[in-house]
Formats: C-alpha cells, structure tokens, sequence
C-alpha cells in the first residue's frame, strides 16, 4: 500500500475551518482503499504562530515540508499583521523556496451554481489559467530610500527572466496539449512594457515551435478581461505573468460564482520539491469561526492533489461527489446565495463518497 505524506498548513482565518475539513474528506476517500492511504501532518504556523514566536513560521520550515508528497494550504493573512508579512514569511516563503514556478488555476462554472455571466452555459468556460509565480512583478526586487521625505522613492521592480519565461510557456504550452482543444493564449502587455513583455512575447513563439499542434493566441491583458466577460468559450489555457495572472484569476473565480469555489496548485513542474494546493480565497476572518466557510474551493484543491499525486481516478471520484453536492442549492453556503454550514457540505460530500 502506497502511502502520502501530506502536510496540513490551515494558516489564519477560514483557513483554519476549511483546512480540517478536507483532512475528514481525503479520509473518507480512502476509507477501505487498499492501495493507498494518507499521513496527515498538521504544521501551525501563521498569525498566532507570529504572534508568539515573530516569524510566521520557523527558520526551518521548509526542512519539515521536504519529504512530503505534497502541502495542503488553507490562508495567510490576519487584521493585525501587516500583509506583506503574513504573504512573504509563510506562502510565498514555500512557494520561493520550493521553486514551484508554476501557479496552476482552473475555472468552471459548477453544477448548480448561479454564476454572474448570463449568456454562457458552464460548457463555455473551461478555463485554466497558468499563473508565473516565481519572478516577475513579485520578484521582491526594488526598495525606498528618502523614507518620509519629500524626496522619497520606492521602487518595485519587475524582472523576467529567460530560462524563467521559456519554463513557464514550455509549461502551460504542454498543458494546453494535454486538453481537448489544445488551444492556448499567452497574455501580454508588450504594447506598453517595451522590455520584458517583449521578451516574453519573442519567448512564447520560440517555444510555440515545439508544440505545432497547439493553436495560440497573444491576447493584451485589458482586452483580456473584457474577452472573458463576452467571449468566454474563445478561452481554454492562459498563461500570464505573476500581476496579470493574479487579476485574470480573481475576476475568473467571480465570474465561476465565488471566490469560494476557486482552487489552484502552486507545482514544482520538476517535482524536486512537494507542490501545494489551496483554495485561491483569503483569511476571510468577518466569517471566521461562524461555520460559514465554503470549503468547496479547498476540496477542489484536494482534487487537483491528488492528480498531482497520480490518484486521476480518486480525483475523479472527489470531483463528481463536488459536483454533486454543489448541484444541490441545499447544500449551498451563504457565498453562493443559501443557508447550509462548512460541517454539512464536508458531510454531504462524505456521504456521495461513501455511496
Ligand atoms: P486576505 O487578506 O487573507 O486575502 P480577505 O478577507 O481580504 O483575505 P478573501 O478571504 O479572499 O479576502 O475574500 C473576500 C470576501 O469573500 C471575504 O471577506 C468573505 O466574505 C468572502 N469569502 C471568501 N472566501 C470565502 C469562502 N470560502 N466562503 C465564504 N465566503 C468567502
């Protein structure tokens, strides 16, 4: 029997409701299976961790994490602590530390689910959005100096990379092959960032030359947004870059009905480190504790695990029990417009696996 090691970081908020929930999910999914089984490991870092200790986790953290099989993510973010804290000393702190340079967010309009876009049916938005998540706008790169002076100066500097561009096109190229439509559009701000996206444009034709069978597109990213608004079923695979992708992808949760829904995977392509999965929503502490998280989006993100894991029909299994229970409006969370609790979604899903 194969068993994965799968570390559990709710982190702060929701985060710390939706996290367990998925641990009594993943349990239920492998109840009775012979041929795998999962070892959970709860780390609590975040905001109280700050708190107590000064840092959002421990100097060596990432040693705890290394030998896992993959890192189950809740949030990072708490009123009292300044963001970029909580963002650079926990999640970004994994996700730069394990390389996982591909930020990887699918979007599909449930069954069930009222989403915003009235003309299109859930079989016209299919989405996954390949975020760059290593460089970048996020690179860290810039500084201020003069601080409180009439002179002062910050800066933040975007910087791309070569080998970070041609891994990240070769990336979301390969992942557009692997979908039906093999259909792929790389945005771009070359009209206006006159270095690197041009760059990123030259770079996405070089490596377009390796995958003849993918049809692509270049796509400016505010003409982008308007395109997932009107023409949504012209979209399949989008790559991004770590700004642009982090806009496309909230506005691509919103029109999927809820932030709550949303999932993504942060992956080591290369699997020299354990990639992580989360929900894409935040700490969301003015529901915190009140039973009202939607832990759709987490349990999405189990999916997304444990294909990464090689479970495709486990995967499979947890996507339809998803879907299922998101068909019922019961069984909807106040996000998307009923009454029902954390705990009842986690059961009912339990309950369709058990079936
Ligand atoms: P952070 O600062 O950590 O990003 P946030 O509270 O500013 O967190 P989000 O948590 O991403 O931002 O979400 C914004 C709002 O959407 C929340 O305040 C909450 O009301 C709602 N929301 C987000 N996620 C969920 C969820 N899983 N279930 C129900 N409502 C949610």
């Amino acid at each position: 029997m194969k068993q994965f090691k799968i570390a559990c970081i709710p982190g702060d908020g929701i985060g710390q409701e939706v996290i367990p929930a998925s641990q009594v999910v993943l349990e239920a999914l492998a109840l009775g299976q012979s041929q795998f089984s999962f070892e959970f490991t709860s780390f609590d870092w975040g905001g109280d961790y700050y708190r107590q200790h000064g840092i959002m986790m421990p100097a060596d953290g990432l040693d705890a994490l290394r030998s896992m099989d993959a890192i189950l993510f809740g949030s990072a973010g708490d009123p009292n602590i300044p963001d970029h804290i909580t963002l650079w000393g926990l999640r970004l702190k994994i996700c730069q530390g394990f390389d996982q340079y591909a930020n990887v967010r699918p979007t599909r309009i449930l069954p069930g689910i009222d989403a915003p876009l009235k003309r299109c049916t859930p079989a016209q938005l299919n989405w996954v959005i390949v975020r760059e998540n290593s460089e970048g706008e996020y690179a860290g790169v810039g500084g201020r100096a003069h601080q409180g002076h009439p002179i002062e100066v910050a800066t933040d500097v975007s910087m791309m990379t070569r080998v970070g561009v041609q891994r990240i096109m070769r990336y979301a190229f390969k992942l557009a092959q692997s979908r039906p439509r093999k259909l792929l559009t790389v945005v771009t701000k070359s009209n206006a960032q006159r270095h690197a996206m041009v760059m990123w444009d030259e770079i996405a034709k070089e490596v377009s030359a390796e995958f003849p069978d993918v049809h692509w597109d270049k796509e400016l990213v505010d003409a982008c947004t308007a395109r997932m608004v009107n023409r949504p079923a012209t979209l399949d695979t989008l790559v991004a870059t770590n700004l642009h992708a982090d806009i496309l992808s909230d506005l691509a949760a919103a029109l999927a009905g809820s932030l709550g829904i949303a999932p993504t995977g942060n992956i080591d392509p290369e699997r020299r480190y354990p990639s992580m999965f989360e929900p894409i929503h935040g700490s969301a502490f003015d529901i915190m504790g009140k039973g009202l998280a939607n832990p759709i989006g987490s349990f999405w993100s189990c999916v997304m695990m444990l294909e990464h894991i090689g479970l495709d029909q486990q995967a499979q299994r947890l996507m339809q029990a998803i879907e299922a229970v998101t068909a019922n409006p019961k069984l909807h969370t106040r996000d998307l417009g009923g009454e029902a609790h954390t705990q009842q979604v986690t059961e009912a899903v339990c309950q369709m696996l058990r079936h």
